[in-house]
């Protein structure tokens, strides 16, 4: 039996990030994360599109984006051997039947967001790709970043390490129960005990939950599938925006060479090692060739990852109002690369009972906006 202050259950980026933060204010030793795979970014973290927006998402998750953004900016010394945004940019794209989606996307961002409604000349120059007369109206994101999603999971990893933390793989955690006012975690790799549990088990977080007598959040893991095409040669991809549908139908970005392509599936699934469908996939070719002048003639990889939401769309992050001891990391969605560096302190604090940071509150940061006591909960 290993005895920890706190366990983090789940080493990907939300594990890693609120582990990383935790592990600043405590004594070595006292924070261990119980990883199920070999490798933690195996699931959804490695699965994303790796983009950074301050446009995506509900508005909580923009303010924590906001509040993300100058940790991505000016990592902490040693952090990265390399810089964690790269510019990209993004082109939201509407048809004529989608004009309105986009009045109402312009008026929620406008005008504290860096973003312009721009002419087609000018969305054809940022991606020469689109099609001619596709859409109608576009909005310009000048802000959109690329994540280096490996740099910033294994910055947080190795600063876990360095501060006294463990990271235990292949540790499956199959049972929890109360020992005193702490608990008792069985893994696969052994057992521990701990002071406090940190349910960052992405897509598993509800049966994580379970396993320790606590009212699931409601989570629903929504599959997302992905693929890489090639890009038709003579095109300058350095220069080349992702482009993405007003009503996410699909998305496209320029990758390594390539061409990411998404149809921004969303379809329910239990939590699970999530893999692309062939239909989905071929949806994603069907809308890329409508929407832009090329033609897919050869899927180079596929993959699929969960992307795991509550009802209102926004993280839960904070102690479960029932169950001492239990802390909530979950349901970040489809944004949970982008607003890690901002969640995993937030929720550090929020565990270790200190006052939100001064960025966080002047990026509209509301730490109840986050509170798992929000939702309304079922067994
Ligand atoms: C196609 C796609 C595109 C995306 N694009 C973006 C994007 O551009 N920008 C962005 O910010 N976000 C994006 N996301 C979302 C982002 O990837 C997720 O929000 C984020 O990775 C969630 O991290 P997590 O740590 O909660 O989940 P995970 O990475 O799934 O980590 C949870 C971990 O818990 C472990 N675990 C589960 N059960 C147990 C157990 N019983 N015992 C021990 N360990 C356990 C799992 O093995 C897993 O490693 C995208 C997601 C997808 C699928």
């Amino acid at each position: 039996m290993t005895d920890c202050e706190i366990a983090v259950v789940g080493g990907g980026i939300a594990g890693a990030s609120i582990a990383s933060a935790l592990v600043e204010h405590l004594a070595a030793g006292a924070v261990c994360v119980l990883e199920m795979e070999d490798s933690p970014g195996y699931h959804t973290t490695g699965r994303s599109a790796a983009l950074f927006s301050k446009t995506y998402g509900p508005a909580p998750v923009r303010a924590l984006s906001r509040a993300s953004e100058h940790f991505f900016k000016h990592p902490p010394d040693g952090f990265s051997d390399y810089p964690l945004l790269a510019p990209r940019g993004m082109l939201v794209t509407a048809r004529q039947d989608q004009e309105d989606a986009l009045s109402r996307m312009v008026e929620e961002l406008a005008p504290s967001e860096h973003v312009q409604v721009i002419t087609e000349p000018q969305a054809r120059q940022l991606c020469p790709l689109l099609r001619r007369g596709y859409a109608t109206r576009f909005l310009w994101d000048d802000h959109a970043q690329d994540i280096d999603v490996h740099a910033l999971h294994q910055g947080f990893l190795r600063r876990v390490r360095a501060c006294g933390g463990s990271l235990w793989c292949n540790a499956e955690v199959t049972a929890i129960a109360r020992d005193g006012h702490g608990w008792q975690i069985e893994t696969t790799a052994g057992d521990v005990r701990a002071g406090l549990i940190v349910n960052a088990a992405g897509a598993w977080a509800d049966e994580i939950a379970r396993l320790a007598g606590a009212v699931p959040v409601g989570l629903r893991p929504l599959r997302r599938s992905a693929a890489i095409i090639r890009a038709p040669a003579g095109i300058d991809l350095s220069a080349m925006r992702m482009v993405i549908d007003v009503e996410e139908q699909f998305y496209l970005k320029p990758e390594a060479g390539t061409l990411l392509i998404s149809p921004a599936d969303e379809t329910l699934s239990e939590p699970c090692d999530a893999q692309p469908d062939e239909l989905d996939i071929a949806l994603s070719v069907d809308r890329i060739e409508r929407a832009f002048e090329l033609r897919v003639r050869r899927i180079e990889r596929k993959w699929a990852g969960l992307r795991s939401f509550v009802a209102d769309g926004v993280p839960v992050a904070g102690f479960d109002p029932e169950i001492d001891g239990f802390f909530w990391l979950a349901g970040q969605g489809g944004y949970g690369i982008q607003t890690a560096p901002a969640l995993g302190q937030l929720a550090a604090a929020l565990v270790l009972g200190h006052p939100p940071a001064s960025d966080f509150t002047d990026n509209g940061v509301i730490e109840t906006d986050f509170s798992p006591g929000r939702l309304s909960r079922a067994m």
